[in-house]
């Protein structure tokens, strides 16, 4: 069903009037965790300030070690739906668990398959039957066909929006943190019919790459681009080293939509 061959067109994701994949590029931004109001509602003021309505940000964060900070969980929900409420925005975030979809769906605008999910078929298969969109990011060493097959799970339940997330893939390259697969974007809006998205942070894992990186996703016809923004990233409580500062995020943002226009 996510063939194109089996739907020509392509399919837009309407997130609360934000039509993904009608051709227009969009930006989700936020922190990387969620760690506390006014951290939340400093980048989403910033966001706001140039007319972004995506806010992401972790609530329920997959950690690789049980030690790191785990997220603020439902409490962290709380606080992005009452920024996006106030600022007039859409929450992207998180979800880690079948059974806390039904209770996500209050808070969210946009349930977040995280990359260590993407073959949680449970997860899928519930994500599939509501009425949400849904951001799926490639797992971590998932092959092309795996990541498709995982969307599969979730339209074969009912629910076609779907956004795309290449977010980088395992290599024995260690100058960044994953690899970014950037001929997986082309290949993705050849075979599938979905909105394709490019998380720029978690596959670069480094700060000076992000607006190469974003170019790049952008002549290569991504839909979406994806990136951590952190009032103070110094001393945030995970991904310190790749969250953009408030001034980085809006030299980004400056570059990254002048390049888009000559595109
Ligand atoms: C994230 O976007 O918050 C995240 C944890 O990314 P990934 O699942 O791609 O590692
Ligand atoms: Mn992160």
């Amino acid at each position: 069903l996510v063939s194109r061959k089996a739907h020509p067109e392509n399919t837009i994701v309407n997130v609360n009037g934000q039509t993904i994949g009608d051709g227009n590029q969009y930006y989700i931004m936020g922190p990387c965790a969620v760690e506390s109001y006014e951290q939340t509602r400093a980048v989403a003021l910033a966001m706001k300030e140039r007319g972004l309505k995506l806010l992401r940000g972790g609530a329920f964060k997959p950690r690789t070690s049980p030690y790191d900070f785990q997220g603020l969980g439902l409490e962290g929900l709380k606080i992005l739906r009452e920024v996006a409420d106030e600022l007039d925005m859409s929450v992207v975030s998180e979800i880690m668990t079948p059974s806390d979809v039904e209770l996500a769906l209050e808070y969210v605008d946009v349930i977040q398959i995280g990359a260590r999910n993407m073959q949680n078929f449970d997860l899928l298969k519930t994500v599939g039957s509501v009425n949400k969109p849904v951001l799926l990011k490639r797992g971590l060493s998932a092959t092309i066909s795996e990541f498709i097959n995982a969307a599969e799970y979730i339209i074969s339940r009912g629910n076609d929006q779907i956004i795309l997330c290449e977010r980088g893939i395992r290599t024995y390259e260690r100058a960044t943190r994953n690899t970014l697969d950037i001929s997986a974007v082309p290949i993705l809006k050849k075979e599938t019919h979905l909105p394709v998205a490019v998380d720029v942070t978690h596959s670069t894992g480094r700060r000076d790459l992000l607006l190469p990186a974003a170019k790049a996703a952008l002549a290569i016809g991504a839909d979406v681009i994806m990136a951590e923004v952190h009032p103070d990233p110094a001393v945030a409580l995970s991904d310190s080293l790749q969250q953009m500062n408030i001034p980085q995020f809006n030299e980004f943002m400056d570059e990254v939509q002048a390049f888009s226009k000559k595109l």
